[in-house]
């Protein structure tokens, strides 16, 4: 009974902190990007572990106070932990979470996460037309964690998630 009853708040935290989304890309949750590596509950606060995608992100700041507000939010004292090994990869982003990407008009990472490359240009799918006809317009899109792509077949630009 007791056991249920923690393992209910220990839910109910992890919900809470899971559907915050990402501050950069709202599409997607910090669950969907892998982020939220775990949530535990320490005599009664919650302490959600958290990796930084790329690091220099200013958005990660702006994620643990999101997350944090958002177990607060829900009841709880909250805690955030920085977790920076392993560190994160976008190989992290669950298939739900590149869904999403795609339908917003991003395009997920592709390829291996740790092969990407200064030298080569990733072949990257048009979000929209599905076309492997793209080209870089910029290296640096909405924010330096995305470059910016324009397809040949439709004309679109969009923005392309760097893989890490
Ligand atoms: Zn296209």
């Amino acid at each position: 009974m007791v056991t249920d009853a923690v393992d209910q708040l220990h839910l109910r935290a992890w919900q809470a902190a899971a559907r915050v989304p990402d501050p950069e890309v709202p599409c997607v949750t910090v669950e969907d990007l892998g982020i939220l590596r775990w949530v535990r509950m320490e005599g009664g606060v919650a302490v959600a572990g958290v990796t930084p995608t790329y690091s220099g992100c200013p958005a990660v700041l702006a994620i643990e106070l999101a997350i944090e507000a958002a177990l607060r939010e829900a009841g709880f004292e909250a805690r955030i932990e920085r977790v920076l090994s392993p560190p994160w990869t976008t190989d992290w982003i669950s298939a739900e979470g590149r869904e999403k990407l795609r339908a917003y008009g991003i395009a997920p990472p592709e390829g291996p996460a740790g092969k990407a490359a200064l030298f080569d240009v990733p072949q990257v799918t048009c979000p929209r037309c599905g076309s492997k006809n793209t080209t870089r317009i910029s290296e640096f899109g909405s924010t330096a964690c995305k470059a910016q792509y324009q397809c040949r077949d439709c004309a679109e630009p969009f923005d392309y998630f760097k893989c890490i």
